[in-house]
């Protein structure tokens, strides 16, 4: 029985490490199912629950920045801000490298972990198809 646990705890480090290495090593935004793709290489028998247990062991030791990407729950070791232009029309999402984000720090008085900006309007394409009067 104890040689069981004892392996089982083995096998859990194991994942664990995996886990943080591959984690440390994404350097874009990556979903859960990224994530355990990219472990399940070396570590086959590792569950997604497993994976979503690590990501909310660092949500609660602040280690990791949460972002929502077209309903999609993203992921990263860094706090790189994330920037969306959404067509009210046509509901066409695009990324915007967004530089400059000081103006908002002046207004936000809290301290600022990472920026999630959703900016809508009509696109481009959309306005080419029915121009505003
Ligand atoms: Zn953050
Ligand atoms: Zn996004
Ligand atoms: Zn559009």
């Amino acid at each position: 029985m104890i040689l069981i646990i004892n392996k089982m705890r083995l096998r859990n480090t194991a994942q664990r490490a995996a886990l943080e290495q591959a984690f440390a090593n994404f350097r874009f935004l990556f979903s859960a199912e990224t994530l355990h793709k990219e472990v399940s290489r070396q570590h086959k028998k590792i569950g997604i629950a497993t994976v979503y247990r690590f990501l909310n062991s660092l949500a609660s030791e602040r280690k990791i920045h949460i972002y929502s990407c077209n309903r999609q729950t993203l992921y990263s070791s860094s706090n790189t801000s994330h920037c969306h232009f959404i067509c009210e029309n046509c509901k066409a999402i695009r990324h915007i490298p967004l530089k400059k984000i000081d103006f908002l720090q002046e207004e936000i008085k809290d301290s600022i972990c990472h920026f999630q900006i959703d900016v809508t309007g009509v696109c481009e394409n959309c306005r080419k198809e029915k121009p505003l009067e």
